[in-house]
């Protein structure tokens, strides 16, 4: 089924031609795709594609969205047509450098924010491999009187990711550094975040067309096992306890299959992890960390947040 979009078409009909293309082509979701690309290309609301459906496409709109269908139909996801995503019901600008934010991930915001539930506290935090810098922003966003870094190899994410941060209203609040995981910093953090590359290098070749072609590899692979960013987040942890202030505490996502082998990096690493916390699909996502011994001696008292976070969050 070939696309057939002319200036005079309603917007409706239009529509209405899109998902039969989409649906042909065997798209997931060919109803939401199509009113997403439609909004886009036609730059209408939701409500307003709705209420002024019946005028034409006219003969910008007409190419516009031939284009943007075009370009999904070649296997591109929605997201990166339109260059902006949301994430934690904010908007995110994407580069080529960043990933699309998946909704997956607010899980590990929802139990970042569960180990420190109180709103006012004036959390320092580290975002590693901050990307489009969704986690970051979504945390500040949370936590008003946080200050946050978001580090990132990347010097095009991070210019993203500082332009998210503004535009989010959390840019005050917002810095970005480059740099590869923790030898850039100096702390100490009450939270470090991390949604590191963890996909095992073999794995990579079987993923979806929309992620192994259009996500930056260095946000997806993780070496030969996926477990390569752990192991060097940690092993900087234990050189340098300093990063971590005292009942500090982190937050990683995880692939599905690695709450053990994470939880074991950590326990070499001198620290315990939580049970794994599972995203919407009911997959283990994310996993907490915090050192097993005291740091610097202080007594330290287990947090209700981090229990509850975990019931919440299944
Ligand atoms: N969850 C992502 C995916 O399924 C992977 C992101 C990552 O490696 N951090 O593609």
């Amino acid at each position: 089924m070939s696309l057939d979009l002319t200036p005079a078409l309603s917007r409706d009909a239009a529509l209405r031609h899109l998902v039969g293309v989409f649906e042909a082509a065997g798209l997931a979701n060919p109803r939401g795709e199509a009113r997403f690309l439609a909004g886009h290309a036609l730059a209408l609301s939701p409500s307003d594609l709705i209420l002024r459906g019946g005028e034409p496409l006219g003969e910008a709109g007409a190419r516009a969205l031939a284009e943007a269908a075009t370009r999904r139909l070649a296997g591109e996801p929605v997201a990166r047509i339109l260059g902006e995503w949301e994430f934690w019901g904010l908007p995110f600008r994407l580069a080529p450098e960043t990933l699309v934010p998946r909704p997956d991930t607010e899980t590990l915001v929802e139990a970042a924010l569960g180990l420190f539930p109180g709103r006012e506290t004036a959390l320092r935090l580290v975002d590693l491999g901050t990307g489009s810098g969704c986690i970051l922003t979504a945390l500040l966003h949370e936590r008003p009187k946080a200050l946050g870094i978001g580090l990132d190899r990347s010097f095009a994410a991070l210019r993203v990711a500082r332009d998210n941060a503004r535009a989010n209203g959390v840019g005050d609040r917002a810095a970005f550094l480059c740099g590869s995981w923790l030898e850039a910093l100096a702390g100490p953090f009450h939270l470090i975040v991390a949604n590191p590359p963890y996909i095992a290098a073999p794995v990579i070749a079987t993923l979806a067309p929309e992620v192994r072609l259009h996500d930056p590899l260095a946000a997806l692979d993780g070496g030969a096992d996926g477990l390569e960013a752990y192991r060097a987040i940690l092993a900087g942890l234990s050189r340098r306890p300093d990063l971590l202030a005292r009942g500090g505490a982190l937050a990683l996502e995880i692939g599905y299959d690695q709450g053990e082998a994470v939880a074991e990096l950590a326990r070499q690493a001198g620290f315990a992890a939580s049970a794994p916390i599972q995203d919407l699909a009911d997959r283990d996502r994310v996993v907490t960390l915090r050192p097993s011994l005291p740091i610097r001696g202080e007594p330290r008292t287990p947090r209700a947040g981090a229990s509850q976070t975990r019931a919440g969050s299944a």
